[in-house]
C-alpha cells in the first residue's frame, strides 16, 4: 500500500482495508499486491468471510436481515481442477459432475441447509421466473433440471435454498424485509435489457404481496463498465430502455453507497468506448436504474464493486478467459424457525 494512498484516507481505514487485503492475499495468493477494487472505499461494498473453510462473499446490508442467510461463492474452497478451479458449478462446460456435487455440498453446509433442498436452474438468458414450492427441493441441482429456460426464481419456503450463477453476468438478489420473500436472478445484458430487475418485483407483488418499499436488493460481482465493452447494436438497446434517466442518476448520486463507490463524478450507464463505434455499458448502474423504476428506494439497493473481469483469480469471468472458465454462485434462503 503507498503513503499517499494511505495519508488519503487516513490511518484508521487504512488500517482496515490492509486487513482486509491481507486476508484476502492468504486465500488467493496470486493477488497479492493487487488492489481488490478500482476505488477507495471508506467501507466494505462487500465483506469476505471464511464459512465452513469456504471463502465466501457477503453484502453487509443483507447479512442484517436475520431471517435469511446468503452467500456468493468466489474460485476457492472447491475441488474442480484445471480451468474449472476449484469452486465451479457450471455443469454444462464439461467439468467432473462428481467435483461440481462435492461444491454444492460445501455450500450447502455454508448456507446450513440440505444439498437436497437446493433449488438452481439451467440459465439461458430470458426473463422467466418461478415460482419453487417445496415440491421443487433439489431442482437443477440433486435432481435434474426440471424447468425450461428459467433465469429467476422466487420463493418463501423456508429451508430452500435458491441459487443463481454467474462468470459476468449479474446476479441479482432480493429480499422482501416484511413479507419474508426472497428470489434470486441471472441478468446478463440480455436480461437486464428485458428488464429482469423489474420483472422480479412484479412477481414477487404477485405471488407474495411484496411491497417494492420493503425490498432489499443486492447486485452481485459481475463485470464492470471499463471491462464491458458492446458494439452499438447493444447500445442502442439500453439507450432506447432507459430513456431520459437523469432522475434516476439523480437518486442514485444522492445514495451514501454511490458516493463510497465513484468519486470521480457520475457516469452514464452507456458511454462511448475506446475505440469509435464501441461503447462501455454498466450493466450495475442499469439494473439499478431499472430497480428505483420498479419503486424499490435507491438506499435499499447494495451494489457491488467488485468486477469479475478485473479479478478472475478470485471470481470466474467469461470475458478474461475468453469462454474457459466454470460459474460461482449466489445463493439465498430464508432461515427454518424464524
Ligand atoms: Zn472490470
Amino acid at each position: 500500500m503507498d503513503e499517499a494512498w494511505t495519508e488519503e484516507i487516513g490511518k484508521e481505514d487504512a488500517g482496515e482495508l490492509m486487513e482486509r487485503e491481507l486476508q484476502i492475499w492468504s486465500l488467493f495468493p496470486e493477488m497479492r499486491g493487487q488492489k481488490l477494487s478500482r476505488d477507495v472505499r471508506l467501507e466494505p461494498v462487500l465483506d469476505l468471510e471464511l464459512c465452513e473453510g469456504i471463502p465466501v462473499l457477503r453484502f453487509p446490508g443483507l447479512s442484517q436481515c436475520d431471517f435469511i442467510e446468503h452467500l456468493i461463492t468466489t474460485r476457492a474452497g472447491g475441488v474442480s481442477t484445471g480451468m474449472f478451479s476449484t469452486m465451479n458449478f457450471t455443469r454444462s462446460l464439461g467439468d467432473d459432475p462428481e467435483n461440481v456435487k462435492e461444491n454444492y455440498r460445501r455450500v450447502a453446509k455454508a448456507m446450513h441447509c440440505r444439498y437436497g433442498d437446493m433449488v438452481g436452474t439451467r440459465q439461458t438468458h430470458t426473463t422467466n421466473i418461478r415460482r419453487v414450492t417445496a415440491k421443487d427441493k433439489g431442482n437443477g441441482i440433486a435432481l435434474r433440471d426440471a424447468y425450461h429456460d428459467v433465469d429467476g426464481l422466487v420463493t418463501n419456503v423456508p429451508g430452500i435454498a435458491l441459487a443463481c450463477y454467474g462468470a459476468d453476468c449479474v446476479p441479482l438478489l432480493f429480499v422482501d424485509t416484511w413479507g419474508h420473500a426472497i428470489g434470486v436472478a441471472h441478468s446478463g445484458w440480455r436480461g437486464t435489457a428485458g428488464n429482469m430487475a423489474g420483472k422480479m418485483v412484479r412477481r414477487m407483488e404477485e405471488e407474495f404481496g411484496t411491497d417494492p418499499a420493503d425490498l432489499r436488493v443486492a447486485i452481485g460481482p459481475s463485470i464492470c463498465q471499463s471491462c464491458y465493452e458492446v458494439d452499438q447494436n447493444v447500445a442502442d438497446v439500453f439507450l432506447e430502455l432507459l430513456g431520459d434517466c437523469r432522475e434516476e442518476l439523480e437518486a442514485v448520486r444522492r445514495t451514501r453507497r454511490y458516493r463510497m463507490m465513484r468519486e470521480n463524478g457520475l457516469r452514464k450507464p452507456v458511454e462511448p468506448g475506446k475505440e469509435a463505434g464501441k461503447y462501455q455499458l454498466d450493466l450495475w448502474l442499469v439494473n439499478w436504474i431499472l430497480l428505483i423504476r420498479a419503486g424499490v428506494s435507491p438506499e435499499q439497493v447494495e451494489v457491488t464493486d467488485l468486477c469479475t473481469c478485473h479479478n478472475p483469480g478470485i471470481l470466474f469471468s467469461h470475458r478474461a478467459s475468453k469462454g474457459k472458465r466454470g460459474g460461482f454462485g449466489a445463493f439465498l434462503k430464508i432461515r427454518e424457525g424464524v
